[in-house]
């Protein structure tokens, strides 16, 4: 196993003395390659698990283990993409997937070729040298997966990459990332909030539940590859949208009754 999440917990206090619960017991073992989505309601701790794992977070209970090796601050080995953009604005798109071959000590030839060669696999051919602002919202967030890459980690983790994207631009954004992964077979954590994805990309989804949050189902994704958006339309696709959906209604509608909760905020919904 490359990762090893032993009973991971983590509680939060907050100023006021209050101690939220976010993550309790969770224990997940994912392999060399495998392409691993976690689903769950708002607030049930999967940005919480994510910082633990990427060693941003080491105050927690239980353990988490790259390669045997128990992880207690920030590291290599993880790889990690968030939804917020991340690129710098003042480097153009090669020289952004550089920067962490540059930080290494990467001779200039050689990390423009590995570079070049990351820039080609996101598909960003032709337009090494723009600037982020030049470039749309799916295509920078392809340069930030590029620039993750670039470091060689053992596991990237992708933390809603997608989220502030629209739907055309996820869909074919997700077909990009699931290409890569057939071509590198990188081991591979997704967050997100959107089921169809999480079923067209996965060998495996962890649905967890309302907090704090557990893991509450793993579903193993058994449709074959390679996948597209276009095998949205399978009834065997549907089928596990249809299975997770009615595990994450229950959880959703517990956290609507929460927040309907007396002296909670009103939402539309
Ligand atoms: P998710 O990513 O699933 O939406 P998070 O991991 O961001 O959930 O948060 C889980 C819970 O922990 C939430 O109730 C959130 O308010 C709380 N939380 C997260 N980070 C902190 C923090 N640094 N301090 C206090 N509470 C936090
Ligand atoms: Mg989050």
């Amino acid at each position: 196993m490359v990762l090893e999440i032993r009973n991971v917990g983590k509680a939060f206090q907050s100023k006021d003395g209050q101690v939220v619960r976010a993550l309790s017991e969770v224990s997940l073992s994912v392999q060399e390659g495998e392409f691993v989505s976690i689903i769950g309601p708002s607030g049930c701790g999967k940005s919480t698990l994510f910082n633990i794992v990427g060693g941003l977070l080491t105050d927690h209970d239980g353990k988490v283990e790259v390669d045997g090796m128990t992880i207690q601050g920030p590291h290599r080995e993880i790889g990690m993409v968030f939804q917020e953009e991340s690129t710098y604005p003042w480097r153009s798109a090669i020289r952004n997937v550089e920067l962490p071959l540059e930080i290494a000590g990467v001779a200039a030839k050689e990390r423009r070729k590995r570079a070049a060669d990351l820039i080609k696999l996101v598909g960003l051919e032709g337009f090494e040298e723009r600037l982020p602002r030049e470039l749309s919202g799916g295509m920078r967030q392809r340069i930030s997966i590029a620039r993750t890459l670039a470091f060689q980690p053992r596991i990237m983790l992708m933390d809603e990459p997608f989220g502030a994207l629209d739907e055309q631009t996820r869909l074919l954004l997700g077909d990009k990332i699931l290409q890569i992964w057939q071509d590198i077979r990188q081991t591979t954590l997704l967050i997100t909030h959107n089921i169809t994805e999480a079923v067209q990309m996965s060998d495996r989804v962890v649905v967890m539940s309302h907090r704090p949050g557990r893991i509450k189902q793993i579903i193993e994704i058994d449709l074959p590859r390679p996948r597209s958006s276009e095998n949205i339309t399978d009834k065997a696709f549907g089928d596990y949208v249809g299975m997770i959906w009615r595990d994450l209604r229950e959880e959703a509608s517990m956290y609507l009754t929460e927040s309907e909760a007396p002296g909670a905020v009103a939402k539309s919904a």
